[in-house]
């Protein structure tokens, strides 16, 4: 059946959508509620619950909560373990130098702040939404902007039952429209129809290109005498060279919970690095892989970290909608932050969309966010640490974090040698063709404390209807081959942690496999691909990792 012969969609009218229930779109979905008790609003999930899809650290700054839900802290809700110790190392493949707390830039600082599990608070948050009379649907996907002249009209669910040759199966439903005065997007970084709004309506035209973390996290429950509750530890270097940025965090929670993780930078030019393995190379560290001895691997996951930072926000307000979170790019990367400013981010749109529906209006644009954000704390935040990312992207990891640091203090003291430096190029454009490169030997896994790909997905409880129409579009296959293969080495079998993609050799000739059962949304093949051919749309409602914790 062609689209034009499918039946009509239903359509429910709201005054506000909310596209993603992570901490930006519940923040954005209850400060509406608080504002506006009167007003409908609904929440839209791909993840099969609220929470499945969440994966981060996380230490959170709780500023966000605070203003939201100023009684929080008084909850039993989920779990929360003050930060209690807080240290950052410099590794070299047998060493780690601590960075004496008193250098480091006070904006660092963990002091104050909570080690949690952001999926069970972003549970608690959809639990105070559904209170205040927000409606939440879970399992399903927006896959459609709907647009009525310029103006964005709300959202169109995916349709369901769909076979991977186009048939209607047994189940077959049509998507939803869920029509709205206002639109919010919080489908965190890299969201896909974020993505095409920012095209659709020029909004990163004055910006910087959006840079790109991938985010490799475990959850480990170690043995009683390995657990020191509230450590939090970073470390940059080892197992990473000195001209590719990321580096680790670790930290210790709740019951015997150690969540430990590695971000790679997403500009990495050599092909053949695999940030998966990167991480299972740095848990081998003398400094780390005692922690894990007698433990057991709870969960696995991953997730792309926008690391653009001020100058690569793009416009977050157009007609009828807003972008909020980290699908705006409001994380403050030299923290490894961003829960707390997706929280502030969904209030303050709220606010501007409750004034705004209070006035009468309705699909027009909110100029009042737009112009709010840069004065607003989140502002504040991120235009301290603006030149973090460039001077780590330019001088490498000792240099750069260097100069990055003396940026930070001065900042403080607000100023900046610098000015504000720029990204330059988007991540895909910095890998380099695989000639150029020395391939990367990594160890095989023990099993124990380094693990393959596939025991890990399954870790991660993904799950996809198998018999669905393709998650992952590849826009030109032969070019997938001549350049993606033949010029970059096939960096897709290595940068995707979940083992998605493959070159076979099939009758002396290179075959692309995509496995897209095992997709865990991390998004890294949308941003990375050298030719930006492989595009990810959201697969069928309730699809992909089942995170209970991450
Ligand atoms: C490895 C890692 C470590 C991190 N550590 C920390 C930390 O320690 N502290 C901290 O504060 N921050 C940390 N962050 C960042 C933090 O997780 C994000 O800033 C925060 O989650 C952003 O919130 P959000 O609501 O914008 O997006 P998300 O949390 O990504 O939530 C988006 C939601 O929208 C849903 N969604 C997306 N698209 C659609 C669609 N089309 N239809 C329906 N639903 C959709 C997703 O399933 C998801 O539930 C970390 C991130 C990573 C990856
Ligand atoms: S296919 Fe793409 S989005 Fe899915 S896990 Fe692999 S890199 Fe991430």
């Amino acid at each position: 059946m062609s689209t034009a012969e499918l039946p009509a969609r239903e359509t429910m009218e709201f005054d506000v959508v909310v596209v993603g229930a992570g901490p930006a779109g519940l923040a954005a979905a209850i400060r509406l509620k608080q504002l506006a008790p009167e007003k409908s609003v609904v929440v839209v999930e791909k993840g099969s619950e609220v929470g499945a899809h969440i994966l981060s650290g996380a230490v959170i700054d709780p500023i966000g909560l605070d203003s939201l839900l100023p009684d929080w802290r008084g909850e039993d809700a989920f779990v929360k373990t003050a930060v209690a110790d807080d240290r950052f190392y410099m590794l070299t493949a047998s060493r780690a130098w601590r960075l004496p707390n008193a250098l480091m830039p006070p904006l660092l600082s963990n002091h104050g702040a909570f080690i949690v599990s952001l999926g069970e608070v972003t549970r608690y948050l959809a639990r105070q939404a559904e209170a205040l009379g927000v409606e939440i649907y879970p399992g399903f996907v927006a896959a459609e902007v709907l647009l009525e002249g310029d103006a964005v009209a709300g959202i169109a669910t995916g349709d369901m039952g769909i076979g991977k040759d186009g048939h209607h199966k047994a189940g077959f439903a049509r998507g939803m429209e869920l029509r709205g005065k206002y639109t919010v997007f919080a489908e965190g970084a890299r969201g896909s129809l974020a993505k095409l709004l920012i095209a659709r309506f020029g909004l990163a035209q004055n910006s910087e290109p959006q840079k790109f973390g991938l985010g490799v996290k475990e959850l480990w429950q170690v043995a009683p005498e390995k657990h020191r509750s509230g450590l939090v530890q970073h470390t940059i270097g080892w197992p990473l060279d000195s001209r590719t940025g990321g580096g680790s965090f670790l930290y210790h929670f709740g019951d015997r919970l150690v969540a430990v993780g590695f971000v790679v930078h997403l500009n990495y030019a050599n092909p053949y690095l695999s940030p998966f393995e990167e991480f299972q190379r740095f848990k081998t560290h003398p400094l780390v892989r005692d922690t894990f001895a007698g433990g057991k691997r709870l969960c696995y996951g991953a997730r792309a970290i926008s690391e653009g930072g001020f100058q690569s926000v793009p416009r977050v307000a157009f007609p009828g909608g807003v972008l909020v979170g980290c699908a705006a790019g409001f994380l403050n990367v030299p923290r490894i932050k961003g829960s707390h400013n997706a929280m502030l981010s969904g209030a303050l749109a709220a606010e501007h969309v409750a004034a705004a529906l209070a006035a009468g209006r309705g699909n027009d644009e909110l100029s009042g966010y737009e112009a709010a954000w840069r004065s607003s704390l989140i502002g504040r935040d991120l235009w301290r640490v603006r030149n973090a990312k460039p001077l780590w992207s330019k001088f490498g990891s000792y240099a750069g974090i260097a100069l990055g640091g003396l940026d930070m203090w001065t900042s403080t003291l607000g100023f900046s040698l610098f000015g504000t430096l720029r990204h330059g190029k988007p991540d895909f454009a910095a890998l380099k063709p695989a000639a150029a490169c020395r391939p990367i030997a990594y160890p095989k896994p023990d099993g124990k404390l380094t693990f393959d790909r596939l025991s890990s997905v399954y870790l991660s409880n993904t799950n996809h209807e198998e018999d669905q129409p393709a998650h992952l579009l590849v826009r030109d296959a032969a070019l997938q081959k001549s350049s993606e293969h033949d010029v970059y080495g096939g960096p897709s079998a290595r940068y995707c942690p979940a083992g998605v993609y493959e070159w076979v050799e099939e009758a002396g000739e290179p075959r692309f496999v995509i496995n897209a059962q095992n997709c865990v949304h991390c998004k890294t093949c949308d941003i990375k691909d050298p030719n930006q051919n492989i595009t990810w749309v959201p697969p069928e409602g309730g699809g992909g990792p089942n995170y209970p914790n991450m």
